[in-house]
């Protein structure tokens, strides 16, 4: 039968029972995938693998909690749920909700959304509105309205997105089969690495793993409000889907990070960017801009001599969702295809093979 969805699969570690209506599109079971050339980049004792969820249904890890909160949803008969999103919570939660059966309603900041993650929400029939404001403004609106009218709230707050979240700690684990020294992964509204620290910790209590990894979280420079200390009223970034000045689970990130001893730490936009392109052009690993910081951090950390003197070391970089779902920022990050005469002499004067 094959892989059945995380639901299934991790059933016994998770708040599901008999009579839970499981909604699943078998999301879940992405590759853990060797990078050579980013561990050369590291150091000789590096082994950098790439966890890469945008293979989920939707293109990015954020099925993983959606399946949790659907399914606890419809368990409980809910008919309608709402989330504020930077994207890819619209995407999943339209998606999922369409198999479900149930209304979706999605609050966006106008013009704050990569083209692929609206058309995902749109066609998966949701009800779209947008916002004049960023996510924190709309994210916000959704909690009082969640709070007081029969609609449930499916953002990270709800506790079972964090639930099926966590899976991907689980996942990592049962791949490398222990969990590896470093966990590198892109900081927005800090539900993903709250929800791994709980999975590795979940899988050390039930004597899956004996050790538990360092949390490397990264945000982006304008948009660092746990690396500052502060909220940030206007958060500035080209990876939208970390945009968020004001992270819903801001305290579990830092317990995250210095329970593990590890950091958050900030890289620029331009840092993003180059790991965005060396991803696809040196791994073939096509990703949104905003997984790209978790490999942006480990270079920068890497330069700084974070890693120096140690012995071999696994670091995973969570790469969180899929390239397609930005179309733009990869065209507009590259060159344009260039014209060419239709015939052999002139192509072959442009590629010039030897
Ligand atoms: C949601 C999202 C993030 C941020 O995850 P948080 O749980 O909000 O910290 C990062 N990258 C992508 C592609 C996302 O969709």
């Amino acid at each position: 039968m094959g892989w059945k969805g995380l639901i299934e699969e991790y059933r016994e570690l998770l708040p599901v029972d008999a009579n839970t209506p499981v909604v699943s599109l078998n999301e879940g079971n992405t590759p853990l995938i060797f990078a050579p050339k980013i561990s050369a980049l590291i150091n000789e004792n590096a082994n950098v693998f790439l966890k890469y969820e945008g293979l989920n249904p939707t293109g990015s890890f954020k099925d993983r909690g959606m399946t949790m909160a659907i399914s606890k949803a419809k368990q409980a008969g809910a008919k309608a749920v709402m989330c504020a999103s930077t994207g890819n919570t619209s995407a999943s939660a339209a998606a999922y909700s369409a198999r479900a059966g149930l209304k979706c309603i999605v609050l966006i900041p106008h013009g704050a959304i990569a083209l692929g993650k609206l058309a995902q929400a749109l066609i998966h029939g949701a009800e779209v509105l947008a916002i004049d404001g960023n996510f924190d403004l709309a994210l916000e609106l959704v909690r009082e309205i969640t709070d007081n009218y029969p609609v449930t709230l499916v953002n990270s707050l709800n506790p079972f997105r964090i639930e099926g979240q966590k899976t991907a700690a689980f996942e990592v684990c049962d791949s490398l089969g222990k969990a590896p020294d470093y966990l590198a992964i892109p900081v927005g509204n800090a539900g993903n690495i709250t929800a791994y620290w709980k999975g590795f910790n979940q899988y050390k209590q039930s004597n899956k793993i004996v050790d538990l990894p360092v949390m490397l979280g990264f945000q982006a420079a304008g948009s660092a409000p746990i690396v500052n200390g502060a909220i940030v009223s206007d958060p500035k970034t080209i990876a939208t889907a970390i945009k968020i000045g004001n992270p819903a689970s801001w305290k579990s990130a830092e317990a995250a990070r210095d329970e593990s001893k590890g950091l958050i730490n900030a890289v620029t936009d331009e840092e993003i960017l180059q790991a965005y392109k060396l991803l696809a052009q040196a791994e073939g690993v096509f990703v949104e801009p905003a997984s790209a910081a978790s490999v942006a951090g480990i270079i920068k950390l890497a330069k700084a001599g974070y890693f120096k003197n140690k012995k071999k070391v696994n670091i995973v970089c969570v790469l969180t969702g899929h390239g397609l779902k930005d179309p733009d920022q990869a065209i507009s990050s590259i060159k344009e295809p260039e014209y060419v005469s239709p015939v052999v002499e002139a192509i072959l004067e442009k590629i010039k093979l030897d």
